[in-house]
């Protein structure tokens, strides 16, 4: 078994010890096992502590197994020869804040709503805590104060190994039956909980807690945290992300919505007066074309109403079919067909050599084809011959 030195001391992260065993693994790494170690490895939902052994070879990953720490390096070390590691502690501290902020909302999360910690992941980039119970938006905000009143207290975190006597007073939280020795973290007034990870030494470190994102999740609820130094950055580049809003939108924080809105009301109004320019457009190339006596009028990106209307004002005074087509030969086009009546017979050929969908009656069909436009003026010339 490792001596796990992480157990009694978080805040260790230099270390000696001496080298076990190290086995190349198939990937090109190396499973160092050491005798005694600081690397907390994952475990509990959490990932694994990174570092140096010998000031060079970088610890990638560990994991446990069966008591023994396994040190995934990037290269081997000789065995039975001491060493030197070395935890990355900002990485380490890090997840001590991350992990002490989720024991303190999840008691008081159980404490005064009665919801069960089910799932707890935490990784470099993300912690997540999943409650059995739905929780309203006050009762979320409400737990977040509790929370961050529990930082601001500054209380004494403690994390130890009862005796089975002790153990048996003791009304303490756990995600799964404890195989092995227990040990708790308690935060007096807040939590109780099995746990057996590094944390910090008083509330006051966890800096802040903040409720980033909150989904349903299996009848429950899943919340996204933030504690600590990782609050602040994302919030620092929050505040990045809104002051550039604020620059491109030339106006203060507090604008924002309303001038969002507005420029989104303005944006419809834009986009309205547009398309029916363009039918006014598309109508007046219908009138030329008829002019000109031609069954076809090709666009590039009209409404299926506009070119219904265009379709219309083509077909005035002829009882051959005329098409209305919009679209490139790249995406191909989508059409409208008119005619006076037997459309869907001209349909029944047109269908079948331009390969084209399409429904309607005898007056008018609308589909697309992925015909070319030469193809499609070939096609109208065969049938008017
Ligand atoms: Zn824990």
């Amino acid at each position: 078994m490792t001596v796990c030195l992480y157990n009694d001391d978080a805040y260790m992260a230099r270390f000696t010890a001496v080298v076990q065993s190290a086995e190349a693994l198939r990937d090109g790494r190396y499973d160092i096992i050491l005798d005694r170690t600081a690397f907390f490895p994952e475990q509990g939902g959490q990932s694994a502590d990174t570092g140096l052994l010998n000031g060079r070879v970088r610890v990638l990953d560990a994991h446990i197994h069966e008591g023994i720490v396994h040190h995934i390096c990037d290269d081997a070390l000789p065995v039975e020869v001491a060493v030197d590691g070395e935890v990355d502690f900002g990485h380490r501290f890090s997840h001590m804040q991350q992990h002490t902020g989720e024991h303190i909302l999840s008691g008081l999360c159980s404490r005064t709503y009665g919801c069960r910690n089910v799932g707890f992941h935490l990784s470099d980039h993300i912690v997540t805590v999943d409650y059995d119970k739905p929780l309203s938006e006050e009762q979320l905000e409400h737990l977040e104060d509790l929370a961050n009143r529990a930082v601001w207290d500054n209380l004494p975190v403690r994390c130890w190994f009862p005796t089975a006597e002790e153990a048996e007073q003791l009304d303490y939280r756990s995600k799964k039956e404890i195989s092995g020795r227990l040990r708790i973290v308690s935060i007096p007034g807040i939590d109780d909980c099995a746990c057996c990870a590094p944390h910090v030494h008083t509330t006051g470190e966890v800096g802040v807690i903040k409720i980033m994102t909150v989904m349903s999740y299996k009848g429950g609820v899943r919340l996204s945290i933030l504690c600590g130094q990782r609050a602040l950055i994302a919030l620092r580049q929050k505040q990045c992300r809104l002051d550039q809003l604020c620059r491109q939108m030339t106006c203060g924080e507090d604008e924002l919505p309303a001038v969002l809105e507005k420029r989104d009301k303005e944006l419809k109004e834009t986009r309205l007066h547009a398309t029916q320019l363009e039918k006014e457009l598309l109508i007046r190339d219908a009138r030329e074309a008829r002019g000109r006596e031609s069954r076809l009028l090709r666009t590039e990106n009209a409404d299926m109403q506009a070119m219904i209307t265009a379709a219309s004002c083509l077909c005035e005074g002829i009882s051959v079919p005329v098409g209305v087509f919009s679209g490139s030969d790249e995406t191909g086009y989508t059409f409208c067909l008119m005619a006076a009546g037997g459309l869907r017979e001209f349909f029944a050929g047109f269908r079948k050599a331009l390969s084209a969908q399409g429904g309607g009656d005898d007056r008018l069909i609308r589909g697309k084809c992925a015909a070319s436009w030469t193809e499609i003026q070939a096609y109208f010339e065969s049938v008017q011959a």
